[in-house]
């Protein structure tokens, strides 16, 4: 068994750590209060080849793997989370595409990620269908050569910003089975009846968007279905299993980040005539974060190369995702009580990664989603 990275990955680490330390430091906090959408990090990223890189290179994109994909975003999440996402989800649903798209649909879609404004968004969400995907009541209703799609989705990632848009539609309402009732259509966001309003007061994670969707008789071409009508439900299952394993990835980066935070702040600060970190109950705090976040990269590490080596294991996925995201809310924790009544303030970084840690726990599968995967997975269906 060999845990060493390639050359290659702690170069595409290093590359990653140090555009966000050279990009974002200066400009996060401001980002994050007056909610500004990092178009020219974006741009930058793409660049440098810092987006989607698990998409590989006949496609346009970097070509590496989800390992890589969780390394990245690790170390952007590590400096700020807010931007952090937005870089993750310029990409975001490329995985259906990479997995259920025509040779034609992934030649035409994924090449202008790189070379022009391009950015997905994967619309699953809805107002009465949040965990129950399968809810999911957006219909999509064949007429000619189109679909034409009506409904509205909620909380979507890039719903204002996002040129393409793959929405999660019912389309075979008449199925018994709930796995066969929804299909993923591929849209260009520019398409008539597509609107969407950026929603206001997120609590963490604010430079990035997310907005409500409305789709009154949008029409799109069949030929933009992507997989089979009717497996959409598969499809998003298989989906999640990739997402959850570089989302848990932003979970180690963020618990990182406010691990690194507490370091700093426990050598610096006295009190009692000693810094905090030489009193022995700081030490044992601080050596139970290090141990927790390294056993949660140990994790989210191993989902995402078994993913690479065409072996995903939703059991370990979801494992990595739950133990992950709920690390980076306890060093949040943690680390915002080390920096006493500072860390309270928005000067503070940690004020920050403290509002940002709790999105992780609910998106992707909330930690109770993760549970009931992990125990259907160990247990098997008893009903
Ligand atoms: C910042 C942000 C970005 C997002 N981006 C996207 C996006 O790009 N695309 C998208 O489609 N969605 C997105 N979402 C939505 C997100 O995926 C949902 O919030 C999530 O799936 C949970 O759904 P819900 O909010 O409706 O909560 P609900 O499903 O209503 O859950 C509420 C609570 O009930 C619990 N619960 C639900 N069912 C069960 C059960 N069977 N057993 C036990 N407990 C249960 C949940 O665990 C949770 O604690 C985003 C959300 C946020 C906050």
């Amino acid at each position: 068994m060999n845990f060493d990275l390639t050359n290659e990955q702690r170069d595409i680490k290093k590359a990653a750590r140090d555009f966000a330390v050279g990009e974002f430091t200066d400009v996060a906090r401001e980002y994050d209060l007056n909610e500004t959408f990092p178009e020219e990090i974006i741009k930058k990223a793409k660049e440098l080849g810092l987006v989607g890189l698990f998409i590989p290179e006949e496609y346009g994109g970097p070509g590496f793997g989800y390992l890589e994909q969780a390394m990245v975003l690790e170390e952007f999440w590590r400096v700020d989370p807010g931007i952090g996402q937005q870089l993750c989800t310029i990409s975001f649903g490329v995985e259906e595409l990479l997995l259920y798209g025509t040779e034609e649909q992934k030649k035409k879609f994924l090449p202008p990620i790189f070379e022009g404004n391009t950015i997905f968004g994967f619309a699953i969400t809805e107002p009465d269908a949040g965990s129950d995907t399968a809810a999911a009541s957006t219909t999509a209703v064949k007429d000619g050569n189109d679909y034409v799609i009506n409904g509205s989705k909620v909380m979507i990632s890039n719903g204002t910003k996002g040129t393409h848009m793959l929405v999660y539609c019912l389309t075979n309402p008449e199925e018994k089975s709930k796995t066969g009732r929804h299909s993923i259509i591929l849209l260009e966001t520019n398409r008539k009846g597509y609107e969407a309003d950026r929603m206001e007061g997120k609590m963490g994670i604010r430079c990035s968007d997310t907005a409500s969707i409305y789709f009154t008789d949008v029409r799109v071409p069949q030929e933009n279905l992507i997989g089979k009508e009717g497996n959409g439900f598969i499809q998003l299952m298989n989906f999640f299993d990739r997402s959850r394993a570089y989302v848990a990835g932003h979970a180690v980066g963020l618990a990182q980040g406010a691990l690194d935070m507490a370091i700093k702040h426990v050598k610096e600060r006295k009190q009692f005539g000693q810094p905090l970190g030489a009193f022995q109950v700081t030490q044992f705090k601080i050596a139970e974060m290090a141990t927790k976040v390294e056993t949660a990269r140990n994790m989210v590490y191993k989902a995402a190369w078994l993913l690479d080596q065409g072996r995903p294991d939703t059991k370990l996925t979801a494992m990595a995702k739950l133990y992950a995201c709920h690390v980076a809310v306890e060093m949040v924790d943690e680390s915002l009580q080390l920096h006493g009544g500072y860390g309270y303030f928005n000067d503070q970084d940690i004020e920050r990664f403290y509002r940002a840690a709790k999105v992780l726990e609910i998106y992707e599968g909330t930690k109770e989603v993760e549970k009931i995967i992990i125990g259907r997975e160990i247990l098997g269906n008893l009903k």
